[in-house]
């Protein structure tokens, strides 16, 4: 017997909460997959796996002459509803396993808010902050010549993410018409700057298609003593492409902003923040924090405020198992991708806190990217308004789909052997917007036949 044999083995409460991105996107899909009758095992497994992992390593040349080798990836999560789709993300401590469980959101993504793509994600191990402009230039065009034919038009179209912006996706979109002359290479990525086939309302897509969902969801009154957005307080964690244009839009319709933050740090008013005072001095100084007369507060401080909605709007797993059962909202609307963990999905939904799950709650950027590709495709330009009007209709359409889906599963009398969530339903929104998602791409893979 070794000394290890003799240690007591830990309880699975005491056991660290896994926070592998991979491991909770699998777990949540098979959560999913069990309110789905009669699925065979083998689709689940395909479904749930991805398609093709890309890993790519190359030198760049820095400004102070040295040279640097860095690492990327592009995942290929599925191509069932047609080719993959997915960002570029620019961050020292992503990896492959990260963007797996990215790649697989945006599959689910895709599918619940009906554009016709698959899911895919890329990666470059880098700090882009600790970059010039010339070096991320270098990177960028290195990492696309890289994945060479592994993207196109019609197969995987990147677009922005996380520290990558119109400017990099312009990089991109040369660096692929450089390797491809001679034809119209505009549908290989999304999010490209304006003049450059880019769609407007792009930019603010995302951040507005969260406002969007946030609005029907109220309306549609599943959310105990809060009925709309006005006079509702909103804390916001990450004031980036995301966090300001909700920040703005929740403003707009008479939300009090109490909280923001970024990675520096967070700044409270309970009073109510002057949002844009608050992104005129983060403009001006790289930060929120250090705005006269707020209070200095922490990211994790920022969960805890006393607050009606929570938006999580920056990075992975910031509301755990250690400190879900500290957030007041009672709401918690998920801009970001993955904040928060299966184990706080649980603890949430006992607390009576409502979550709109990622896949639902940000789609709007994937959306507006699907319509540039179409754009792009068509060689047209769509006014804002109409690129906001149809925007709206889609993601009313699947937040519909999403309460109506959770609404079935808990007039079924089967289902109530699954865990309660807070108001007495016994399924949360995340797993129904999974059901939706999973039983769309399972229709289309039998349509389609198992090849041969
Ligand atoms: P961004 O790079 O523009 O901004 C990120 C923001 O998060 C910045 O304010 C940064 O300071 C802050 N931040 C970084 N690390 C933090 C930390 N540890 N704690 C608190 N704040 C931190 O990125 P973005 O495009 O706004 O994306 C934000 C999130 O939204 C990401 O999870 C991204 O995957 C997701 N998302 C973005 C889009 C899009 O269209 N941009 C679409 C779907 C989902």
């Amino acid at each position: 017997m070794t000394d290890a044999d003799e240690l007591p083995s830990k309880s699975p409460a005491e056991q660290p909460e896994d926070l592998d991105p991979f491991h909770i996107s699998r777990q949540q899909f098979e959560q999913a997959a069990g309110h789905l009758r009669g699925l065979k095992r083998g689709l689940i497994e395909f479904l749930n796996s991805p398609k093709r992992s890309i890993i790519v390593c190359f030198p760049v040349e820095m400004e102070d002459g040295s040279v640097r080798t860095f690492r990327g990836y592009r995942v290929l999560h599925n191509r069932v509803l047609g080719p993959g789709k997915g960002g570029i993300r620019f961050h020292p401590d992503v990896s492959l396993d990260e963007v797996r469980a990215l790649a697989a959101l945006m599959t689910w993504k895709c599918a619940l808010i009906q554009v016709p793509f698959g899911g895919a994600k890329g990666a470059v191990v880098c700090d882009p902050k600790c970059l010039g402009d010339a070096e991320r230039r270098r990177v960028t065009r290195r990492y696309i010549t890289e994945l060479g034919d592994a993207i196109g038009p019609h197969t995987d179209i990147p677009a922005p993410d996380l520290y990558t912006d119109e400017q990099t996706m312009a990089w991109v979109y040369d660096t692929y018409d450089v390797l491809h002359p001679g034809r119209n290479n505009f549908p290989v990525v999304t999010g490209k700057p304006v003049d450059l086939g880019g769609s407007a309302g792009r930019r603010e897509a995302t951040g507005r298609g969260v406002f969007y969902a946030t609005e029907r969801l109220l309306a549609r009154q599943v959310v105990p003593a809060l009925e709309g957005l006005s006079g509702a307080r909103v804390a916001i964690q990450g004031m980036g492409e995301v966090g300001s244009v909700v920040a703005r839009l929740f403003q707009a319709a008479q939300a009090v902003v109490v909280a923001m933050s970024d990675s520096e740090g967070g700044i409270l008013d309970p009073g109510g923040l002057d949002v844009t005072a608050a992104l005129a001095y983060k403009q001006a100084h790289g930060t929120v924090v250090g705005l006269p007369e707020t209070l200095t507060i922490t990211n994790e401080d920022l969960l805890a405020v006393d607050c009606d909605i929570l938006v999580p709007a920056a990075v992975g797993n910031q509301i755990r198992s250690d400190n879900a059962d500290k957030v007041r909202a009672k709401l918690v609307v998920e801009a970001a991708n993955g904040p928060t963990t299966p184990k706080a999905d649980d603890i949430l939904g006992e607390r009576g806190v409502l979550l709109v799950p990622d896949i639902l709650a940000n789609a709007g950027g994937v959306t507006v990217s699907y319509f540039e590709w179409v754009q792009n495709i068509e060689n047209q330009q769509w006014d804002l308004e109409e690129v906001n009007r149809k925007l709206r209709i889609r993601m009313y359409r699947a937040v519909d789909a999403v309460v109506d889906q959770r609404q079935e599963l808990a007039a079924d009398p089967d289902e109530s052997a699954h865990g309660v969530d807070g108001d007495g339903l016994p399924v949360n929104l995340r797993t129904a917007a999974l059901v939706v998602a999973i039983e769309r791409l399972v229709q289309a893979t039998l349509q389609r036949g198992i090849w041969p």
